[in-house]
């Protein structure tokens, strides 16, 4: 059997076969740590459809066309297609999609993989420009991901899993955590990739939610939820205050929370900030 593609010999063969130059405009850095590749794999394994954002030469196409019943990936570039063609044909339930994934319709294209494989899941090493975007776009997807399993900067990592009280706990942590719990499967230094990014990378797993505590406007809260941390030494009254513009309505809908008006947003779960939520609505 062939060397893994993710391992680093491999790599450097197909980049020099291909005379493949990295596009730094499209966060090109290949993966070249087998067992990274293997692991991310293994989280979104089994009888349903993934579909892979970004698969580069398919260093983690092919650890998912092992573990999954069919892959679809989407790829930016032209040029990767005939590497591709060449990387993936021992895999023939594997698809490569030439779009840009934030033109995708998401809904429209995934509807059949859903309805023949079951279930939906969705796993990338993320362009760096773009890995919110995407995350979003995932996230609020009509037929549901199970699971995302993505490689970001460790950074954003940390701001996705983070919970009450630490450090990096803001807005995206409360959005992303309303839908999917959030977990880090692992930390990728920036060694495992080619070319190595200036930044260390992490994976984070997130698993949908199996009861979501819907509210009316998704995107109404996620603005609340952004006015309450807007100012992050503030407390939750004085940036309630700013949002309503009126100090009256920030004391009451704070105080029908059951909240104190000296807490910060840092200290509020998803559940409590559902609850200040509806105490406006
Ligand atoms: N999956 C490969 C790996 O792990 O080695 C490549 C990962 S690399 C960090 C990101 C990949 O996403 C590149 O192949 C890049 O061309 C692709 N990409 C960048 N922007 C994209 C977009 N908007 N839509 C689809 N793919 C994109």
């Amino acid at each position: 059997m062939a060397k893994a593609i993710a391992t680093p010999s491999r790599t450097k063969e197909i980049v020099e076969r291909w005379q493949i130059h990295a596009r730094k405009g499209y966060g090109q850095n290949f993966l070249v740590d087998p067992s990274a590749a293997a692991r991310i794999a293994e989280s979104v394994a089994g009888d349903g459809a993934v579909i892979e954002i970004g698969p580069g030469i398919g260093a983690l196409t092919e650890q998912l066309a092992q573990r999954c019943a069919a892959v679809r990936a989407y790829e930016i570039d032209a040029d990767f297609l005939p590497v591709l063609a060449d990387t993936l044909s021992p895999y023939p339930n594997t698809e490569v999609v030439h779009q840009d994934f934030l033109t995708v319709d998401l809904d429209r294209d995934t509807a059949d993989l859903r309805q023949k494989y079951g279930s939906l899941k969705a796993a990338g090493n993320l362009p760096y420009y773009i890995t919110t975007q995407i995350l979003f776009r995932l996230f609020e997807a009509e037929n549901a991901f199970t699971v995302i399993t993505a490689m970001m900067q460790r950074e954003v990592a940390d701001r996705f899993a983070a919970g009450p009280g630490d450090p990096d706990y803001g807005a995206i942590s409360v959005e992303s955590q309303y839908l999917y719990e959030t977990k880090k499967l692992l930390n990728v230094p920036r060694n495992s990739f080619w070319p190595s990014p200036n930044v260390d990378s992490a994976v984070i797993v997130f698993t949908r939610r199996e009861v979501i505590d819907e509210v009316p406007d998704r995107n109404d809260f996620f603005t609340f939820v952004k006015a309450c941390f807007k100012q992050r030494r503030k407390t939750l009254y004085n940036n309630l205050r700013e949002y309503f513009n009126d100090a009256g309505t920030a004391q009451e809908v704070i105080a029908a929370a059951g909240f104190s008006p000296s807490q910060r947003a840092q200290e509020l779960s998803v559940a409590d900030f559902l609850k200040l939520y509806r105490s406006v609505v």
